[in-house]
Parts: structure tokens; sequence; C-alpha cells
């Protein structure tokens, strides 16, 4: 009887070729939280500190805000074109966000990760859903904001009993998102150096894994 077992590959091809062959993509991490929650600025941060991570520039089909650059903070397209895009299978995930269409680009993003560069992508969580349904290998972080008003009360009265309340609403926010399961951490951003430096530590040790 022959024992040899085939390889499912193919047994011809020695070990060091099979590694040349396969290409090292960069890695994906999904960032998402409600407006407010100062994701854009710790985007930002951690980017000047880790020079591989590089942003998802993600088309949308709302109106260009003051300061904004074309091709840089969105690709702006119109509805029409949007759909276009979605006909097209364009999307890794998309969703509808306060009444406008957002989407990340396949295309985008996988020439990204053939350079190697880490893909930052500040999506939603319906998008962030769709990503982990499709069981994309990605690190998943929700950002959390402070109330900021309350923060600021806080600080002034020194009322213990709103530190508490503060504190509980807070907890309980963060065990909602943590229930939920698909974010691998759910991060207060209650002090921007702090955080920058706390995501820094969680970055690095899934694209270095
Ligand atoms: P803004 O219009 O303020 O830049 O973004 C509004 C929301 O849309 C944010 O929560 C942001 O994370 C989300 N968003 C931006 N781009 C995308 C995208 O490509 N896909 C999804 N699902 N959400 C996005």
């Amino acid at each position: 009887m022959n024992t040899v077992k085939k390889h499912p590959i193919g047994i011809s091809q020695s070990k060091p070729e099979k590694i040349k062959n396969i290409k090292k993509l960069g890695k994906l991490i999904i960032i998402s939280g409600p407006s407010g929650a100062g994701k854009t600025t710790l985007i930002r941060k951690v980017m000047q500190k880790i020079p591989t991570l590089t942003f998802s520039v993600s088309a949308t089909t709302r109106a260009i805000r003051e300061g904004e650059i074309e091709g840089i903070d969105y690709f702006f397209v119109s509805p029409e074109e949007f759909n276009d895009l979605l006909r097209n299978d364009a999307f890794i995930e998309w969703a509808k966000v306060h009444g406008n269409l957002y989407g990340t680009l396949k295309k985008h993003v996988k020439e990204l990760r053939e350079k190697r560069k880490n893909v930052i992508l500040d999506i939603d969580e319906q998008g962030a859903n769709q990503i982990k349904k499709k069981k994309i290998p990605a690190l998943f972080i929700y950002i959390l904001p402070p109330s900021l008003e309350e923060l600021e009360k806080r600080l002034k009265e020194r009322d213990t009993e709103r530190i508490k309340e503060m504190t509980r609403r807070l907890q309980s926010a963060k065990e909602q998102i943590t229930s939920k399961g698909f974010y691998d951490h759910v991060i207060i951003n209650d002090d921007i150096k702090k955080v920058v430096k706390k995501l820094k530590i969680i970055i690095e040790g899934y694209i270095e894994k």
C-alpha cells in the first residue's frame, strides 16, 4: 500500500520558494466611535508615531466641509457615482450615516496593503460589522468620548456625585459596545496623550504579530 500523502498545494515546491510567493500585506485597523469622540485627532497623532500607518480615504456623498481636501479626507462623489461604485462591487463595506453614504474602496485599500502599509479605517459600526461578518482580519477599536460638558463641571465643582454618575454612564456605554463583541478594545478618550500612548501599544502589538 502506498502511504505517501500528497500535499494539497503540490509537493514539488520547496519551502523557501513557497514563502517567497506569499506577498506580505499590511494590516487593517478599524476605528469607530460617535462624533465628538476625538477620533480624527487620535488617528492623526497615532499616525505620526507609527510611520507604517496610513489612512483609508473613503468615498462619500456628503458635502465637502471647510478645510477638507479631496483625496485626502474623502473622495467626494455624487449619489450617482456612489451607486455606480456600489454596482461595480467597489466597496469592502459601505453604510448610510446621518443621511449620507460612505464606503471603503477595495482598490484603494488593496494598493496600500500591497505596499505593506497598515491601513487605518475610520468607519462606523455598520461598516465595522460588515468587515467582521466577511471575516476580513482586522483590529477593531471603539473610541468613546467623555462628556466634555460634564468633564468641565466635574473639574470646576469637584462634585463627587457627578463624577460617580458620569463614570457609571461611561461604564455602561462601554459595556454596551463591548457586549456587541466585535470590538477588540473600547477606549474612553479622556486624556489625549494617554490614549495615544495606549493606541500606539495596541496597534504596534497587532501589526508586529
Ligand atoms: P464625517 O462625515 O463626520 O467625516 O463622518 C461621519 C461618520 O461616518 C463617522 O462616524 C465616520 O466614522 C463614518 N465613516 C466615514 N467613512 C466611512 C466609510 O467609508 N464607511 C463607513 N461605514 N463609515 C464611514
